[in-house]
């Protein structure tokens, strides 16, 4: 039997190892130095002033949301094609989520439909404090239009750039917050670069990071210009705020700041694999990544779209026949409205068309730095035998 090929993989090295050892040697295990050299590197990377390092991105988007004081009475919008931390963060703040339906090019969060539904929101007084655009894929969304349309509204913006790391925008890095607040990425092991579980969260404004860096951390400050009371000894620290314990280890920042090294390389990597998907595809029944002008993708997934009409079998047919040969194929979103626990907050099929409809035929191939040219040339093969 053929190996099983995932649709990810992290990628492991020798120097990876030996710096995660190194920490394990040092006296720190957790928060200590090695947190703040990739905190550096990653803000350093993006062109971004600060960043903080938290336990995994959903603590990240969740920290993003409370420190621009999301709260209950609030609402915040995203991409029904996402993944269900990006709506969840808003329902941990006590705020209610609605979502913009996608664009049927880029399958990011459509700005036209984002117009619209501001609009009438204005009109019924229903605006949202935060819009939260993710960057599926790791292909940025038209972050220009949504900043203008965001201070049109007086909304802030965080973006969810989980699978973005290493792409850009208009010629600048993902994460530069050059047009929102703040942005966060994931270091899951499938992700750009993997930490094991570990999020990062970029932003320009000092307010928003002394903030961030308290909330990681309980709401505790031990820093002397922040004490809101005298202190009466150099033991004294404060908890001025209800915080959590989201922390990162330094073993874990150890493995991020050995793999940032290597981030281009997995960027060109993935690039290169699916320049060649591309070409490969191109006479078969399906419909390819859009091509943008303005965005360089990271190419976190390679999902193309299945052209049913074309088709005899059904979408599951194809999945199954896949998983079958061996090819780890997965499904990248349900739409998150559709989700029982979403229906119960009132939302339902019919809700968001266009991402519904993307959901019907979308495959996600496998795509990730190691995978060979000869592991893909499988994937290939199997694709055109079970679309015939
Ligand atoms: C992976 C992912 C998250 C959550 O990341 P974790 O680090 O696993 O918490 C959030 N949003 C999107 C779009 C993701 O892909």
């Amino acid at each position: 039997m053929r190996q099983h090929i995932p649709y990810g993989r992290q990628n492991i090295t020798d120097d990876d190892i030996a710096a995660v050892v190194e920490v394990l040697r040092s006296d720190w295990l957790t928060q200590g130095p090695t947190i703040a050299k990739f905190e550096q590197a990653v803000a350093d990377y993006c062109g971004a002033k600060y960043a903080v390092a938290v336990s995994n991105a959903t603590a990240a988007l969740h920290l993003a949301c409370l420190a621009i004081g999301l709260g209950p009475g609030d609402r915040l919008w995203t991409s029904p094609n996402t993944f269900v931390a990006s709506a969840n963060c808003a329902r941990y703040c006590g705020a209610d989520v609605d979502f913009v339906d996608i664009d049927s090019q880029t399958y990011n969060l459509s700005v036209l439909e984002l117009d619209r539904k501001l609009i009438a929101a204005e009109k019924s007084g229903t605006l949202p404090k935060v819009i939260l655009p993710v960057h599926f894929s790791g292909q940025s969304c038209d972050m220009e239009a949504i900043a203008l349309l965001a201070k049109q509204y007086g909304i802030q913006v965080i973006e969810d750039a989980s699978h973005a790391l290493g792409g850009s925008y208009q010629n600048q890095k993902i994460g530069s917050c050059q047009f929102s607040e703040m942005a966060i990425f994931s270091f899951h092991p499938v992700k750009m670069i993997t930490t094991g579980e570990g999020g990062m969260i970029v932003t320009n404004n000092p307010d928003l990071y002394e903030r961030l860096k308290q909330l990681r951390s309980h709401g505790i400050t031990k820093e002397p210009h922040q004490l809101q009371q005298p202190a009466p000894g150099t033991w004294y620290y404060e908890q001025q705020a209800l915080g959590f314990n989201y922390r990162m280890t330094d073993l874990q920042a150890a493995l991020g700041l050995s793999q940032i090294t290597r981030l281009d390389r997995f960027v060109q990597q993935r690039q290169f694999l699916a320049n060649r998907y591309r070409e490969a595809l191109q006479t078969l029944p399906v419909m390819l990544p859009n091509d943008d002008a303005y965005t360089q993708s990271s190419f976190h997934l390679y999902v193309i779209r299945l052209k049913l009409e074309l088709l005899k079998r059904s979408k599951s047919e194809i999945f199954e026949a896949l998983r079958d040969r061996n090819i780890g194929v997965q499904i990248h979103y349900i739409p998150v409205h559709t989700q029982p626990y979403y229906q119960q907050l009132g939302f339902s099929w019919g809700d968001f068309p266009i991402a519904e409809q993307y959901y019907q035929e979308a495959v996600s191939l496998p795509l990730y730095p190691d995978l060979t040219v000869s592991e893909q040339d499988v994937v290939i093969r199997c694709l055109e035998e079970v679309l015939q």
